[in-house]
């Protein structure tokens, strides 16, 4: 379990996107990605179409996980965008928050920051530190060498 996550700035960008589009209601999604970084994002439908919470879908939950599986990818976050308030988790976020081990990351329209959290089995609110990096990050020294012999099948 990873300390931090990972968010390259583009997958930030598109974030920020859909929030824009979908204000003044909260926009939410899914990030897919290994260890601790984020390669992805499952744009997902708030059925509660409201600007102060928001529900998952649950038949698109279904289908994001099926799909984040057959990448052999893990499910690192759930997202979703704070319109008029700040980056933090509102009592109702902290309520619904049902997964201590899952990343919860609210990136809000109000003050532009794009934060993460977890909340434990006491309800205790834990910050999840966020790197915003650029898509080079992603050429880690581990991942040069090993890929310089790609023709490799594991099957
Ligand atoms: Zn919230």
């Amino acid at each position: 379990m990873s300390a931090r996550l990972f968010i390259p700035q583009e997958i930030i960008a598109e974030i920020r996107e859909q929030a824009v589009a979908e204000a003044p209601n909260e926009a939410c999604g899914y990030l897919r990605g290994a260890d601790g970084r984020v390669a992805g994002r499952i744009e997902l439908t708030n059925v509660d179409a409201s600007p102060e919470h928001f529900s998952l879908d649950p038949q698109e939950q279904f289908a994001a996980l099926k799909d984040v599986r057959q990448r052999g990818e893990q499910l690192l976050a759930v997202y979703h965008s704070h319109p008029e308030t700040p980056a933090r988790m509102s009592d109702e976020d902290i309520r619904l928050a049902n997964d201590p081990k899952m990343v919860y990351v609210i990136h809000s329209l109000a003050d532009g920051r794009t934060r993460g959290f977890r909340v434990d089995r006491t309800r205790t609110v834990i910050d999840v530190p966020i790197e915003i990096g650029s898509e080079a990050a992603s050429t880690k020294p581990g991942d040069i060498g090993s890929n310089d012999r790609g023709g490799t099948s594991n099957g």
